[in-house]
């Protein structure tokens, strides 16, 4: 995988180096300022403030984002990205609403959870090629590697998430 290579390429081939994943941080982009913020990932699991605005990095709340915040996100965190693309007119995304945030608190810090509002963000749902609402998309290294359209309860989309995050790592 690219991730690996570049941090042996860091790293050198040193087998005394101690286990990255003591070492390791991850950039996430903080929700509200959008932000890149460099976290150790051993603090990833802690109340961890945006360096730039102070505010929480996770709140255990999905994020609505439009395009511009949903592109930074895309492209900069290195933890995957779920986004349940929606629009307030659709009966059956408003249902799926309360499960979403349920999914969230429990996907959080490992993911981070996205809302995008077809109506407000229509250049999305036309560059993903957004067909039918809800439809969740998983995206990792700024790319999307799943997508499922449909309403889901709270354990199905925690259990589809990590599946699939299982079958791309
Ligand atoms: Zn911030």
């Amino acid at each position: 995988m690219s991730l690996c290579l570049r941090a042996l390429d860091s790293k050198g081939l040193m087998t005394t180096a101690p286990s990255p994943s003591s070492t390791a941080s991850l950039h996430i982009v903080c929700p509200h300022c959008q932000t890149t913020n460099r976290v150790a990932k051993a603090d990833l699991g802690k109340a961890t403030d945006c360096g730039q605005c102070h505010k929480a990095l996770f709140s255990g709340q999905s994020v609505a984002m439009s395009e511009a915040a949903f592109d930074k996100h895309l492209l900069r965190d290195q933890i995957p990205l779920l986004v349940d693309f929606w629009a307030p007119w659709c009966g059956p995304c408003r249902q799926m609403a309360p499960a979403y945030e349920q999914a969230a608190q429990q996907l959080e810090p490992q993911v981070r959870v996205a809302k995008v509002n077809t109506e407000e963000a229509q250049n999305l749902g036309a560059r993903f090629n957004i067909r039918s609402i809800p439809t969740l998309a998983l995206f990792l290294n700024g790319r999307e590697v799943a997508r499922q359209a449909g309403a889901m309860g709270a354990a199905d989309i925690v259990r589809w998430t990590q599946s699939q995050l299982a079958q791309h790592r």
